[in-house]
């Protein structure tokens, strides 16, 4: 399992890194890394305890471990903005930190990737700066926790979203609304390259990402479905903007709704939070372990 995840990763990183470097004006700079890093002869020998180095065949000699995917989570809300406000009084921003600080430390425990929190305390972080931290470190995946408020108390259950310029439906699309009150809009940015070319490589980075982040949509669907309550229609989508990264596949997972008795009661114990973090986990492996495919010749 630890070879598909960590490959399918990586050649979906690889993929990216390609395309931003053709957006860039800089098409080799990720041939020619890619070419590097698969080669590491030496490396092999050096573990060789014994010193009569054997020399297995080129085609494994050849082959050096692709770096661990990163994952990065992203906390909802923090510091001077709560959040929703649940049911008896709890901030969406404390349940929200307290999953992704569960499920951080689940996933660097499996050993399969690497991971960050976008905000590790209670703090104010603007959405587009949310989506600039993971571009910025290149992240495999970007997953926003979250679980936020309804005007019918009676509504519970968890659903994950994915971006899309239109909503799904009106509940959706009020969701949508609230969460990008936080911030205003600004869309992804590409440098150098004349327009008509940057054009055609943004849409074909998007539309990778689209399928990426569908992907992963249904997978943590799928995982949540056994063990936790979900909304009808689970998998929605609409305009957030802390979904806008245009290169890496991004969900915004909703816990459950803070705004239902039964949904924060159960948020605010350690105990469900390890279940949705291990279901979390559950699907961020299914996912990494179907390789991403997809249009790697495209640009190579
Ligand atoms: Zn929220």
């Amino acid at each position: 399992m630890t070879d598909g995840g960590s490959s399918g990763g990586g050649s979906g990183r690889g993929t990216r890194r390609r395309l931003l470097a053709l957006l860039a004006g800089a098409g080799g700079a990720g041939l020619a890394g890619q070419a590097a890093g698969a080669v590491t002869t030496g490396h092999h020998r050096v573990h060789s305890a014994s010193g009569h180095a054997h020399l297995a065949a080129p085609a494994v000699v050849g082959r050096a471990a692709p770096p661990k995917p990163l994952i990065m989570l992203d906390p909802g809300h923090g510091g001077k903005d709560p959040g929703a406000i649940g049911f008896s009084g709890t901030y969406e921003k404390h349940v929200a930190e307290a999953a992704a600080t569960e499920l951080h430390r689940q996933l660097l425990a499996s050993g399969r990737y690497r991971v960050e929190l976008t905000r590790g305390r209670d703090i104010f972080i603007p959405l587009e700066d949310r989506v600039g931290i993971a571009e910025g470190k290149q992240a495999a995946l970007f997953i926003s926790m979250h679980a936020d408020a309804l005007h019918d108390p009676s509504v519970r259950g968890a659903s994950v979203y994915t971006l899309s310029s239109g909503a799904s439906d009106a509940q959706t699309a009020a969701l949508a609304a609230k969460e990008n009150s936080a911030d205003r809009f600004a869309g992804p940015r590409f440098r150098a390259t004349s327009p008509e070319v940057q054009e055609i490589l943004a849409s074909l980075v998007r539309q990778e990402t689209r399928v990426g982040s569908a992907r992963m949509a249904d997978s943590v669907v799928g995982a949540f479905r056994p063990r936790i309550g979900l909304l009808s229609n689970p998998s929605r989508h609409a305009a957030f903007v802390v979904l806008k990264a245009s290169d890496i596949p991004s969900v915004l997972v909703e816990m459950g709704f803070m705004s239902n008795r039964l949904d924060e009661a159960a948020l605010r114990t350690a105990a469900h939070r390890t279940v949705v973090a291990s279901a979390m986990t559950g699907a961020i492996d299914r996912y990494f372990s179907r390789a991403a495919g997809g249009f790697t010749q495209l640009a190579g």
